[in-house]
This record gives C-alpha cells, structure tokens and sequence, in this order.
C-alpha cells in the first residue's frame, strides 16, 4: 500500500495515519523484540484505523486490542507481528488457514508472506465487513469463509501454516492432521489462562514450542 493509495482512499491525511504515529508503534514492537523488518514493514504499512470503527479509529496504533463488536476484538499490533513472525519462520508459505477472521487485520498482515490464504469466521457480520476493507486494500490471495473452524478446512488441506486467532481449552486434532510435514500451527491455548504454542509437524509426528503467555478471546464452535 502506497501514500498514493492511501490518499485516493481518504485513509490518509489524518493524524492518527501519521507516519509518526505508525513509527513510534514499530518503536515500541522493536522494544518488544519484534526484529523481522518485512513484518515490523507490513505493520508499518497496514492500515490499522480502517480495521476498527471510526469511533476507535484514534488509537488504532496504539499497542492494544480493540473491541470489534460482538464480544470480539481486532488483536494487539504486537501479537500479531508475533505470530506472523512465528508463522513464516522456516520454509516459505503457500497455503495458509486463519481461524477467527475477525476485522480481518492480522488477515491483511499475513498476506504479504503466504501465496493464499484460507480465513473462516463463524460470525457473518464481522466475515462481511472484513471482507469489504480486505477488498477496499486490494488484497486478492485471501478466501474469506464462513464457517466454524473447530474441525479446520479439511477439502483445502494439508496447511503450510495455521494460525488461531482465538484459544480453545485443547489443541483441535483436526488442525494437527491438516498441517503439511514441516508446516506450524500457532496457536492459544487454555480457558483462563492461555499460553501461545507454535506447533511443528515432522516426519516423526509433532514438536511443541511454548511462546508466552497471552490474552485471545475464547474459541467457540457453531455458528452465529
Ligand atoms: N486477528 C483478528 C482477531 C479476531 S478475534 C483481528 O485482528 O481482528 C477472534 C475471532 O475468532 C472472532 O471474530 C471470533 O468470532 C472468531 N472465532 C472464534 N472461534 C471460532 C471458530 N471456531 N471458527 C471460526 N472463527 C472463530
């Protein structure tokens, strides 16, 4: 996305698209131990204020989660890079699922590392709306669906990458068997307290790496 993009669509000349405000957020990621410049870059250049209601749209660079309505919440700037980070580590990306689409902004980020991306969202009026500002951007290796993504996307499987952008009690085996030999599935887990994982499919079965500890709003099954 370049200024001149930004300027046709309105999302610039505003004060909190900035490029001040936008560094000091990747001051603060940095800090943080973010250190991967494409993905510090894509942060950088997503507009995160188109994501939110206009309302919040004044502290979209801050380095908070937002709510989004209906009990969900467009994901902390820094968890986001984080678990792109983790997610493109190693052997490139070609097809990636996304669970829980939510405004669509972590959609947007992971975009610039994987050929195609699968996003289920089992609420159809965020799936919507998501679907509008990925359009808006340009962004056209993304397949948006609606759909519960406790059992994955079994007909679009094996995954390079798998990211859950809400925590289930357990890991959801099916997610595990859709991961291609090699392929990471980055995900929270647990119900009061959760923990990130990255999970590593091998030749001989899984390695489990814990990353931190972190807050995601609950993974639910069925639609709404
Ligand atoms: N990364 C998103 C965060 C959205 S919050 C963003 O930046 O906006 C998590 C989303 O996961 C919510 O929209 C929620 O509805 C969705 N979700 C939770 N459980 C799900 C499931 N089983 N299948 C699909 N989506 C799910």
């Amino acid at each position: 996305m370049n200024d001149s993009f930004l300027a046709a669509t309105g999302l610039n000349g505003i004060g909190m698209t900035s490029q001040r405000t936008r560094d000091r957020l990747i001051a603060r990621l940095q800090d943080q131990g973010i250190c991967n410049y494409a993905v510090l870059e894509a942060i950088r250049s997503v507009p995160r204020h188109w994501f939110v209601d206009e309302a919040l749209a004044h502290r979209a660079y801050e380095d908070t989660a937002l709510p989004i309505g209906h009990g969900q919440t467009i994901s902390q700037p820094y968890i986001v890079a984080r678990m792109t980070e983790l997610l493109i580590e190693g052997a490139p990306l070609d097809k990636v699922l996304e669970i829980g689409t939510g405004s669509g902004y972590q959609t947007a980020v992971l975009a610039r590392f994987a050929k195609e991306i699968v996003s289920l969202e089992r609420i159809k009026v965020l799936q919507e709306k998501a679907r509008q500002r990925l359009r808006a951007l340009k962004i056209n290796n993304v397949m948006l669906r609606y759909a519960d993504g406790s059992v994955g996307l079994q007909d679009k499987a094996p995954f390079d990458g798998i990211l859950a952008a809400a925590a289930p009690a357990d890991v959801p085996q099916e997610l595990l068997e859709q991961l291609a030999i090699g392929g990471r599935l980055v995900i929270p887990i647990g119900e009061h307290e959760q923990k990130l994982f990255r999970i590593t499919r091998t030749e001989q079965g899984y390695e489990r790496e814990f990353i931190e500890d972190v807050r995601f709003v609950p993974f639910r099954s069925g639609l709404r």
